[in-house]
């Protein structure tokens, strides 16, 4: 990973609000944009990963603040790039910060990982992931570890509720969908959000499979559960959306709308891709991302294995196609 043209130090964007951004691998979603609010609560939103937590620091001290200074962090959900830090920095603040996030998503940060090992490789038996590809996962599963430090969260927060940063009044709201205890924060005085991934401008976010850590197949609807999500911050009519990979979104209508329209073809292309013979969600997925080719593990081979499954429990919910397990395989038909 090149740590070139990182920046150096936190840009005001808004009083009191700063931003910097900080490399995470791979090309998408890109580097990661974390929040510093200052004032009369210090307040850091995500924190980047684990291996970026030095170059944290040097940013900080580079803008003239101190991590000692430091009151909160708060992780917009429990995804690597995202908490992976804030153990150092919490660390380096003299242990004067403290981690807050959703219930729902503090076990992830606690753990490291959503689910245990076992889970997810019932996960991807359940899938229909050939047996050498799944062994290939282990070590995608060991990168977490780089990129993220376990860390304990001190402050559970709820929706609705009001909390302090900088010199702001940001409203909790939960969002459910890219993960269980994913939230955005809203600063109604001045109709900013700070979205973390659920809106992004240069790609539509995933709402990921939502594994059961008993190794059960995930049963929460993420689509569904997500687009409900983008609902509730549409109706706050935010003006700016700060968002945590790319750019910020002025017109979040206009986004949503566009989300739904892929959401919506994707799922039509999928039901024709079933056809007629009984097939995996693994065979599915690869046929839904050619390019994905190869025989290895990558990442993007999870991403597209989650979103081809949870647009396909969206499917079955619809009446469309039967999903059932065949022994430890997911089986799925049109009806
Ligand atoms: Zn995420």
């Amino acid at each position: 990973m090149t740590l070139v043209n990182h920046q150096k130090r936190f840009e005001e964007i808004f009083p009191g609000i700063w931003v910097a951004t900080l490399p995470i691998p791979g090309r998408r979603p890109g580097p990661v944009n974390v929040y510093l609010f200052t004032g009369e609560k210090n307040v850091l939103v995500d924190t980047g990963a684990r291996n970026t937590a030095t170059l944290a620091k040097q940013i900080f001290r580079n803008s003239g603040f101190e991590l000692k200074d430091l009151y909160q962090i708060v992780a917009t959900h429990g995804h690597l790039d995202h908490y992976g830090a804030a153990r150092r920095l919490i660390k380096w603040s003299e242990g004067r910060a403290h981690l807050a996030a959703h219930p729902e998503d503090a076990p992830s940060i606690l753990n490291g990982r959503e689910a245990p090992l076992s889970a997810y490789a019932a996960y991807f038996r359940a899938m229909g992931v050939p047996v050498l590809l799944r062994l290939l996962m282990l070590p995608l599963m060991f990168m977490g570890k780089f990129m993220a430090e376990p860390c304990p969260v001190d402050r559970l927060l709820k929706d609705g509720e009001t909390i302090r940063m900088g010199n702001y009044d940001a409203l909790v709201v939960s969002t459910p969908g890219h993960t269980r205890g994913s939230i955005c924060l809203y600063i109604p005085s001045r109709k900013i959000l700070i979205a973390g991934d659920h809106i992004l401008a240069h790609i539509t976010p995933n709402a990921f499979a939502m594994i059961e850590t008993n190794g059960a197949l995930p049963l929460r609807l993420s689509q569904e559960e997500y687009y409900r999500s983008l609902e509730k911050v549409l109706a706050l009519s935010p003006e700016i959306v700060l968002t945590a990979h790319g750019k910020a979104v002025t017109d979040i209508g206009k986004m949503v709308a566009g989300y739904k329209t892929s959401f919506e073809k994707r799922k039509e292309k999928l039901f024709a891709l079933i056809g007629g013979r009984e097939t995996s969600v693994y065979r599915i997925a690869r046929r839904l991302f050619p390019e994905l080719g190869g025989k290895r593990f990558s990442l993007d081979l999870f991403l597209a294995i989650s979103e081809t499954y949870t647009h396909l429990q969206i499917l079955e919910k619809e009446g469309k196609i039967v999903m059932e397990m065949r022994g430890q395989r997911l089986g799925l038909i049109t009806k």
